[in-house]
C-alpha cells in the first residue's frame, strides 16, 4: 500500500510540475484523487485503518454526537485515533500533503463547544478523539490519567470505586479534551481551583508530529498557556490530573418563583462577596424558562462538596420558599447525571464578566424579562432559555500560580466577580436568526449597562464564549504575548494556526 501511496505522490509531483500556475494544480490534484485529496493520503498511509467516510455507521455516529445540531458539518472524511502515535501520524500525513494542498482539519473531543466550525469542519477532516476515551489512575503518584474523548461522567464512574475525584465537568456529558484546556469549572472549583490548574501534565502531539509531554519542569511554557489557551499549541492526547478522596456531596437543583429573583440576586452578591465564603460551596443561580415547563422561573444549584445536608453557607437561600428542590446527598457520578444533557437542539452559548454589583444584576433580569416576551411572540417549536450567575473567585488565582499558572489573566483581579452565561436552546432552524440576534441583544445590553456603570470587567470565559467574543484578546495583552510567543517556539509555521482553523486563534488576535 505504501508502494501505492509512493508511486501516487509521484504521479501528483509530475502532473504538478508540468502544471502553469494554481488553478492547475489544483485541477491535477483533483483529477488524480477524485475522492478529495487529503482524505485519500490518509487512506494511503499507517491511520488508514481509522478513516471514515460519510455515509459509513463509524461516521454517522461521530456526527449524530455533536451537542448543537447546527455544529453537525459534513468533513469529507473523520479520522478516529485511538493512540498518541496515530494522532502524531496523522498530523505528519497532513502536514505533508499540504505542501501541494492545504489538508484543512478539526479537532473534537466531546464535541460539546456550540460553534459552528470550532470542532468541525465542512471542507476537511475532523481528528475525533473519542476513541482516547480511558480513565486509568496511578497509586503512586495520585494521578488519573484520562484520554481527551472521554466524557466526566466515565471518568467518575472509573475513579469513584478507587475512592478518587477530579476537578471535571458538571455535566455527565461533557467532553474532558475542550474542557480542560479552556479553564474548566467544577464544583470543585473553590476548594481546588480551576480545572486546567488541576492538570500535573499533559502529553501533547506539537505540528512537527512529536509528542512531548508539558509539566512544571518540561516545556514549562507550553504547560502554561495550555491552560486556558486552547487548540492553539498542539493537540493533548493525555491529561494527567491530580487527585483527592472522593466523598459524596450534597447538592441538586432548587427551583423557585421568578417574583423570588431580587432575594437571589441580593443573596447571591452577599455569597459571592462574603470573605470568610466557605471553599465547599459552589453555586450557580439562574432564570430559567421553557416550552417543556412554561413557567418563568429562579433556580439555584446549589452543590457542597461534603455530605452535609443543607449546609449554612447557603442558609441566605434557605429563607425563600421553593417550589421544587432536588437537593441530597450523593456520589459525584449521580450530581454529574442530574446535569448532563445530549442536545437534539440548536444551542447558543454567550458570556460576560461583571462585578458582584446588585444593579447589574437586576438590569440582567430586566434584559431577560424583554428576550423572554420577544422569543414567546416570535419563536416556534420547542425552546429553552437559561441566564446563569457564578462566582468567579481570587481563589482561583492562589491555586493556579502554585501550580505553575494559567493564561487567564486572572491576577488583574482582586475581587470576587460575577461570571455570566446566556444560553438558549431551540429545535427550529428557521429560528436561529431570532435565537442568535436575542442573545446578542441581552450580552449587549448587559454590557452597556455595565460599562456605564464602570461594572464591566474585560475577561470573558473561553467555554461559554460564542464566535464573535475574543477570550484569547480578553486574557490581557500580557498574556496574548505570552501566548503567541509560545505558539510561535512550539509551532513556528503555523500549523495550528492555518491548517486547524477553528477554535479561538492567537494569530487573529
Ligand atoms: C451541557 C454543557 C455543560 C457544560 N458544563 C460545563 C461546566 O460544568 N463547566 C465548564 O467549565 N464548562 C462547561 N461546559 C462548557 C465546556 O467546557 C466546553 O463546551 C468544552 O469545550 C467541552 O469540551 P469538549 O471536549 O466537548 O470540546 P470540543 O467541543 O470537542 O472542542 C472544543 C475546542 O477545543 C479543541 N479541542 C478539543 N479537544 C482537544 C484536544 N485534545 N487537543 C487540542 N484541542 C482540542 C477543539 O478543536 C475545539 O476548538 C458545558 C457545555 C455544555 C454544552
Amino acid at each position: 500500500m505504501f508502494r501505492l501511496s509512493f508511486a501516487l505522490l509521484a504521479a501528483v509531483l509530475v502532473n504538478v510540475s508540468l502544471a502553469q500556475d494554481e488553478n492547475e494544480i489544483e485541477s491535477a490534484i483533483d483529477y488524480l484523487f477524485p475522492n478529495n485529496y487529503c482524505c485519500t493520503v490518509l487512506t494511503l498511509s499507517p491511520v488508514s485503518k481509522h478513516v471514515t467516510f460519510p455515509g459509513q455507521p463509524s461516521y454517522n455516529a461521530s456526527i449524530d454526537s455533536y451537542f448543537d445540531v447546527k455544529s453537525k458539518l459534513t468533513p469529507h472524511c473523520i479520522v478516529q485515533p485511538n493512540t498518541a502515535e496515530d494522532v502524531a501520524t496523522t498530523i505528519k500525513v497532513l502536514t505533508a500533503a499540504s505542501l501541494l494542498q492545504p489538508c484543512k482539519f478539526a479537532v473534537r473531543s466531546g464535541g460539546h463547544t456550540p460553534i459552528p466550525g470550532s470542532n468541525d469542519i465542512e471542507d476537511g477532516v475532523t481528528i475525533d478523539l473519542q476513541r482516547m476515551n480511558g480513565t486509568t489512575y496511578n497509586a503512586e503518584t495520585q494521578l488519573a490519567s484520562i484520554g481527551p474523548g472521554g466524557r466526566w461522567g466515565g471518568v467518575y464512574e472509573a475513579l469513584e470505586p478507587l475512592g478518587r475525584m477530579v476537578t471535571g465537568g458538571r455535566g455527565s456529558t461533557v467532553g474532558v479534551g475542550g474542557f480542560l484546556i479552556g479553564g474548566g469549572i467544577s464544583h470543585y472549583a473553590p476548594r481546588f481551583g480551576l480545572s486546567c490548574d488541576n492538570v500535573a501534565n499533559f502529553q501533547v502531539v506539537l505540528a512537527d508530529g512529536r509528542i512531548v509531554n508539558a509539566n512544571k519542569n518540561t516545556n514549562a511554557d507550553l504547560f502554561t498557556a495550555l491552560k486556558g489557551g486552547t487548540s492553539n499549541f498542539g493537540i493533548v492526547t493525555r491529561y494527567d490530573m491530580e487527585t483527592f478522596e472522593s466523598e459524596n456531596l450534597w447538592g441538586g437543583v432548587v427551583t423557585y418563583p421568578a417574583s423570588t429573583v431580587d432575594q437571589h440576586f441580593q443573596s447571591f452578591v452577599n455569597f459571592g462577596l462574603d470573605p470568610n465564603r466557605d471553599p465547599n460551596a459552589a453555586l450557580i443561580v439562574f432564570q430559567g424558562y421553557s416550552t417543556a415547563s412554561p413557567t418563568n422561573v429562579v433556580r439555584a444549584a446549589f452543590d457542597y462538596t461534603k455530605p452535609v445536608n443543607r449546609p449554612d453557607a447557603y442558609k441566605e437561600f434557605f429563607a425563600v420558599t421553593s417550589i421544587s428542590d432536588t437537593t441530597k446527598i450523593q456520589p459525584m457520578s449521580a450530581i454529574a447525571a442530574e446535569f448532563g444533557s445530549t442536545t437534539t437542539t440548536r444551542v447558543q452559548f454567550r458570556t460576560l464578566s461583571f462585578k458582584l454589583d446588585f444593579a447589574t444584576l437586576q438590569e440582567t433580569a430586566r434584559l431577560y424579562a424583554i428576550m423572554l416576551a420577544e422569543i414567546q411572540a416570535k419563536a416556534s417549536g420547542s425552546w429553552r432559555i437559561s441566564c446563569l450567575h457564578q462566582v468567579w473567585s481570587t481563589l482561583y488565582t492562589t491555586n493556579s500560580t502554585a501550580r505553575g499558572g494559567n493564561v487567564l489573566g486572572m491576577e488583574r483581579y482582586d475581587e470576587n466577580f460575577d461570571m455570566y452565561q446566556s444560553y438558549l436552546s431551540w429545535s427550529e432552524a428557521k429560528d436561529d436568526e431570532l435565537f442568535i440576534n436575542q442573545g446578542l441583544a441581552l450580552t449587549n445590553g448587559i454590557q452597556k449597562f455595565a460599562k456605564e456603570h464602570n461594572t464591566a470587567l474585560e475577561y470573558l470565559y473561553l467555554n461559554y464564549a460564542d464566535k464573535d467574543q475574543d477570550p484569547l484578546a480578553a486574557y490581557g495583552a500580557d498574556k496574548v504575548a505570552f501566548m503567541k510567543k509560545v505558539s510561535k517556539k512550539y509551532d513556528p509555521f503555523g500549523v495550528y494556526q492555518k491548517l486547524l482553523p477553528g477554535g479561538f486563534k492567537i494569530s487573529n488576535v
